[in-house]
C-alpha cells in the first residue's frame, strides 16, 4: 500500500442528509447536486452513496453524465434522471439524447442543437434555464418577451421541454430573502412566458431552489430541489444556519460527510534552534517532535493555510509548522504522542473531542468550504465507510 493521504465517505451521514432534506422539503422531489466531482467527495464514490437515495442526479459537463451511465451499466442499475446544467455543444446534445440524459437550454444558441438532433434523428429532454436575476445563464424575461425561446413552439419533434429552472443569487449571504423572493416572482412571470409563448405545457416540473433556499425559503421548494453541498453535510454558510433554526424551529441535522486522513511519512526530533519548511519560516524554540505528512497543496490542502493550521492527532490539535508545502506538511506532534511509530493525521474531520470541519480549513485559506472541497485532488484514493 502507498504511503498516501486518502478520503473517507460516510454512508450514514449522506443518509442522514438524505433523510434531512426527505422531510425539510416534504412533498417535493430531491435531487442531488454531483458536480465538481461531487464536490470533491469523488463522482464515482458518491454515486455508490446517492444513486438509489435521491430521485435525480445534477451535472455541470456532458462528461460526468455519461460517466454516471456508464457506472450504471458496469454495476448493473437503473438510469436515473440525470440533467446536464451546465454548457452543452450541438453534439454533446446528440450523444446525451442517445443516452437519455437530459440538458439544459439557456440561451437562443440551442436552436444549433435542434439542427444536429434533426440530422441525427434524436429527441432530447430539455429544461429551459432563466435567469431572473443571477446575470449568468438562462433567458430573461425580457429576452423571452422579445421571443428568443419562440422555437420551441416548432421544436417539438426534437425536443420535449419537461422543466422549467433558475438559480438564486443571493440566499447564503444574507437573512432577509427579499431578493430571492423578487426571482421567484420572476421566475413564475417567466414561466407563463415559455406556456403562451414558447408552447411549454402547464405540467411542466418546476425548480428553482439549491441547499439554502432548500432550507430557508419554503415557497422556493416547488416540484423538487436541487441540493449540492448541504447534502454532503456542510452548511451553505453561517447565515443559512442560523435562518434555517428561525425557519424550521430547529436546527436541521446535517452531518459531514467526508474525513481526509494522511499517515506520517516519518516522525522524527528536531532540536531546539531547527528551521522548518521554505522560507525557514519556523524556527523551533524548544525541541520538538514533529510527523512529516505526505499531503500538500498538490493535493488540494491551501497553501494559504500556512501559519494558521492544526490537523488532529490522537484528538489533540497539532500545529502545522512553516510553510504547506506542494507535497509534504510538517506538523508539531511534541503532546500528541509519545514515541516515534507511525501515525495517521486528520487534516477534515473529527478525532476524539476535536473536529476540524471544512469550513475551518477553509476559513484560514480566506476561501469558502465550496472552493476548498472542489479542489481536493481527483487523484486521492476515496473510499465509502458505513
Ligand atoms: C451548484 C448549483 C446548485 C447547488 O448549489 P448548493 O449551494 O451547493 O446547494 C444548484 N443549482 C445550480 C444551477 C447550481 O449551479
Amino acid at each position: 500500500m502507498s504511503v498516501a493521504s486518502w478520503i473517507e465517505l460516510s454512508e450514514r451521514a449522506y443518509a442522514t442528509n438524505v433523510a434531512t432534506f426527505r422531510s425539510v422539503a416534504s412533498g417535493a422531489r430531491v435531487g442531488a447536486v454531483l458536480k465538481g466531482n461531487a464536490y470533491g467527495h469523488g463522482l464515482e464514490q458518491t454515486l455508490v452513496l446517492a444513486h438509489t437515495r435521491v430521485d435525480a442526479i445534477y451535472v455541470i459537463t456532458p462528461a460526468e453524465a455519461l460517466a454516471i451511465r456508464a457506472w450504471e451499466s458496469k454495476h448493473g442499475k437503473q438510469r436515473r434522471e440525470v440533467l446536464v446544467i451546465g454548457a452543452v455543444s450541438a453534439e454533446d446534445c446528440v450523444e446525451l439524447a442517445r443516452s437519455q440524459v437530459s440538458v439544459v437550454a439557456a440561451d437562443r444558441g440551442f436552436e444549433d442543437t435542434l439542427r444536429a438532433l434533426r440530422a441525427a434523428g434524436e429527441k432530447l429532454d430539455v429544461h429551459v434555464h432563466l435567469d431572473t436575476g443571477l446575470g449568468r445563464e438562462g433567458f430573461t424575461n425580457a429576452g423571452l418577451e422579445k421571443g428568443e425561446a419562440d422555437f420551441f413552439k416548432d421544436a417539438r419533434d426534437v425536443v420535449t421541454v419537461k422543466g422549467v429552472l433558475s438559480h438564486f443569487a443571493n440566499t447564503e449571504d444574507v437573512t432577509e430573502q427579499d431578493y430571492a423572493k423578487a426571482q421567484l416572482a420572476n421566475f413564475d412571470k417567466g414561466v407563463l412566458l415559455l406556456q403562451s409563448r414558447a408552447g411549454v405545457g402547464a405540467d411542466v416540473q418546476r425548480h428553482f431552489a439549491a441547499s439554502a433556499a432548500a432550507l430557508v425559503l419554503p415557497p422556493s421548494r416547488l416540484d423538487v430541489v436541487r441540493v449540492g453541498i448541504a447534502m454532503y453535510g456542510l452548511w451553505p454558510s453561517a447565515e443559512t444556519r442560523l435562518s434555517a433554526r428561525v425557519v424550521l424551529g430547529t436546527l436541521p441535522v446535517l452531518e459531514p460527510v467526508l474525513s481526509w486522513k494522511s499517515p506520517s511519512q516519518i516522525v522524527k526530533w528536531l532540536s531546539a534552534g531547527s528551521y522548518v519548511g521554505y522560507g525557514c519560516t519556523w524556527k523551533c524554540a524548544a525541541d520538538t517532535r514533529v510527523a512529516v505528512l505526505p499531503v500538500g497543496y498538490w493535493d488540494g490542502y491551501p497553501r494559504l493555510a500556512s501559519g494558521k493550521a492544526h490537523v488532529l492527532v490522537n484528538g489533540k490539535r497539532c500545529a502545522v509548522l512553516g510553510r504547506v508545502m506542494m507535497n509534504h506538511l510538517i506538523v508539531d506532534v511534541t503532546h500528541a504522542v509519545t514515541d516515534e511509530k507511525p501515525l495517521v493525521a486528520t487534516l477534515i474531520g473529527r478525532d476524539g473531542d476535536e473536529a476540524v470541519s471544512a469550513e475551518t480549513l477553509s476559513s484560514w485559506a480566506q476561501t469558502i468550504h465550496y472552493e476548498t472541497m472542489t479542489r481536493l485532488g481527483p487523484h486521492l484514493r476515496r473510499e465509502v465507510v458505513k
